[in-house]
């Protein structure tokens, strides 16, 4: 039998589509490597705000960035994320950093460090890239596109459940709303926002368990993997 080709999958969506959760389970069925683009941007707000810089000063991010190295270890049931020798797993993840990431996000020449280095993980193929412009800018050529979405409420609930179990307490209608303001200021940034690209597939995960949105997601790439 012919070897499986090793495929560049892009997972895009608002926030707490269930990205993060899919794509990992996915990469691991398929052995690819999973890269968490939202962690990145969150690192670097996480290591701007430690700093107490003015987070739109671009100027001023770039440089705190130059004595930033990103990096990922495999970790249960979150894969864990350093800042150089620092691990910032439950940091990046606290209100304070996911309510300022937008911003930070908005920043174009920290995308394109950001996206080069998101390009560079990916060159070999065999991964499992989520973010919100992977389809769109970062892998324009990745054979297998994705666009997950959920409805807010929903997602204010998944990430409601998932805060409870991590000690976070945020009442739920203040959730949806930050979501809501998150995908506001994703969506209309200049630099490639939060869209979906015209032949990414989309995925509606509202009324799906995980596993169903990962057979799902599973059974596209098979497909895919059959046609190359
Ligand atoms: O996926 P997650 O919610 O962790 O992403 C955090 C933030 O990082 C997003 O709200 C968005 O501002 C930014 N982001 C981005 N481009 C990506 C991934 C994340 O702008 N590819």
């Amino acid at each position: 039998m012919a070897e499986q080709a090793l495929l560049q999958v892009a997972i895009d969506g608002p926030a707490s589509a269930g990205k993060s959760t899919v794509a990992k389970l996915v990469a691991k069925r398929f052995g690819y490597i999973y890269v968490d683009t939202g962690a990145m941007y969150r690192a670097v707000t996480y290591w701007a705000m430690q700093q107490k810089i003015d987070l739109a000063d671009e100027v001023a991010v770039m440089a705190a960035m130059k004595s930033l190295k990103i990096s990922f270890k495999p970790g249960e049931p979150d894969q864990l994320v350093f800042a150089n020798q620092e691990d910032i797993t439950a940091a990046i993840r606290q209100p304070d950093v996911t309510n300022n990431v937008s911003t930070i996000a908005a920043l174009p020449r920290v995308r394109e460090i950001l996206t080069d280095q998101q390009r560079e993980m990916a060159t070999a193929g065999g991964i499992v890239m989520d973010g919100r412009d992977i389809g769109t800018t970062v892998l324009p050529d990745a054979e297998v596109k994705i666009f997950l979405v959920a409805s807010a409420a929903e997602r204010a609930q998944r990430r409601y459940a998932e805060n409870i179990k991590k000690g976070i307490d945020t009442p739920l209608a203040q959730l949806q709303a930050e979501i809501e303001l998150r995908d506001h200021k994703d969506s209309t940034r200049k630099v490639s926002p939060l869209t979906q690209a015209a032949d990414a597939i989309l995925v509606d995960t509202t009324p799906m368990s995980i596993d169903e949105v990962v057979s799902t997601i599973a059974e596209i790439i098979k497909k895919q993997s059959s046609t190359i």
